[in-house]
C-alpha cells in the first residue's frame, strides 16, 4: 500500500486528505493519504523517510524548507524556490510546484492576457507571478509592506507597496493575500482597488472558502473566479505525480470536489 500525506503546521484544517482519499477510493488505488503536523522545517526530509511516505504535499510554512531539502527540483519550482509536492523515486526526493500550473489551468478561459496585477507578495504570489511570466504576461505586484517585495527584486516584475502605487491598466487583478479570509478587509485600500479594477476584465481570488470583500467588489464589474478551481487543479496535478499516471482532469476534480463542500 502507498502512503501519502500533507505536511504543514497547522494542518488540522487541511482538506487535502479528504480530496485525495476521495480520488484514491474512486480510482480503486491501494493507498492512503494522511496529514502530519511538523514542528521544525529542518526535519522535513527526515520525517518524510521516517513516515515511509511515497509522496507528500507541503503547505504553510514549509514550502521553502522542502525546496532546500529535495534532491532534485523540477520545472517552474526551480524559479519559485518553493515546493508543494514531493515524490520519492529511488530513495531520492523530487520536488514540484503544482500551485503555479494549477493557477494557469484555472484561468485558461481568461487567456490571452497581456498584463496582471498581483496583490500580495507571499509564497502564493510568487508561484502565480512566475506562472504568468512564463506565458509572457507582464506582472506588477503590490504589497501592503516593503519587506516581502525584496524576495521579488531583480526577477522581472514591477514592485510597489501601498504608498508608492498608482494603478495602471491591467487585464486581470489577482488577490493572493489572506485579507477577507477571517475578517472583512480588502487586500488593497479601497480607492487603489477601485482604480485598479476600473479597466480590468477579470479578477481572481486565491481564497476559496468564501466570497471575500475583494471578490464581491470585483464581481460588480468583472468576470471573477475564486481559488476553488486552483486548489482542485493543483490537487489533480499532485495526484498524477504521486501515481505516475495522467488522468482525465474533470473526472478527478469531480471525485475531489465533495471534500470542499463539507
Ligand atoms: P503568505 O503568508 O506567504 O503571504 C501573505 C501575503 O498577504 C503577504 O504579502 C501579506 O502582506 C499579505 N497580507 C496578509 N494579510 C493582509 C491584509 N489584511 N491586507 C493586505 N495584505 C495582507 O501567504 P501565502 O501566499 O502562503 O497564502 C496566501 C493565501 O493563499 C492564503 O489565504 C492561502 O489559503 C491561499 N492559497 C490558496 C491556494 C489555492 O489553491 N486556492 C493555494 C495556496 C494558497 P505583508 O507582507 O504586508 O504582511
Amino acid at each position: 500500500m502507498k502512503l501519502f500525506a500533507v505536511i504543514g503546521n497547522p494542518i488540522e484544517h487541511s482538506i487535502s486528505p479528504r480530496m485525495h482519499n476521495n480520488a484514491l477510493k474512486n480510482l480503486h488505488v491501494n493507498a492512503i493519504y494522511t496529514r502530519y503536523c511538523l514542528q521544525n522545517g529542518k526535519d522535513l526530509r527526515k520525517k518524510f523517510f521516517d513516515l515511509n511516505l511515497n509522496g507528500a504535499n507541503i503547505t504553510i510554512p514549509f514550502k521553502e524548507d522542502a525546496f532546500a531539502q529535495c534532491d532534485e527540483i523540477k520545472g517552474i519550482a526551480r524559479k519559485i524556490k518553493a515546493i508543494n509536492t514531493i515524490i520519492k523515486k529511488d530513495d531520492k526526493l523530487i520536488g514540484y510546484n503544482t500551485d503555479a500550473h494549477g493557477f494557469m489551468i484555472s484561468i485558461e478561459d481568461f487567456l490571452p492576457l497581456n498584463s496582471a496585477l498581483i496583490i500580495g507578495a507571499g509564497g502564493t504570489a510568487k508561484a502565480i507571478a512566475f506562472a504568468l511570466k512564463e506565458k509572457s504576461i507582464k506582472v506588477d505586484i503590490v504589497n501592503r509592506s516593503q519587506k516581502r517585495l525584496e524576495d521579488f527584486s531583480g526577477l522581472g516584475f514591477e514592485l510597489y507597496h501601498w504608498q508608492n502605487f498608482s494603478p495602471k491598466i491591467y487585464d486581470i487583478i489577482i488577490n493572493t493575500t489572506s485579507a477577507g479570509l477571517n475578517d472583512e478587509s480588502l487586500p488593497l485600500p479601497k480607492d487603489l482597488l477601485e482604480k485598479s479594477i476600473k479597466n480590468a476584465k477579470f479578477a481572481f481570488d486565491v481564497i476559496y472558502h468564501k466570497q471575500t470583500p475583494f471578490f464581491l467588489t470585483c464581481k460588480k464589474t468583472l468576470t471573477c473566479k475564486n481559488g476553488k478551481d486552483m486548489l482542485l487543479n493543483q490537487g489533480v496535478l499532485a495526484l498524477e505525480l504521486f501515481l505516475e499516471k495522467k488522468f482525465h482532469t474533470k473526472q478527478i476534480k469531480d471525485f475531489m470536489t465533495p471534500a470542499l463542500e463539507l
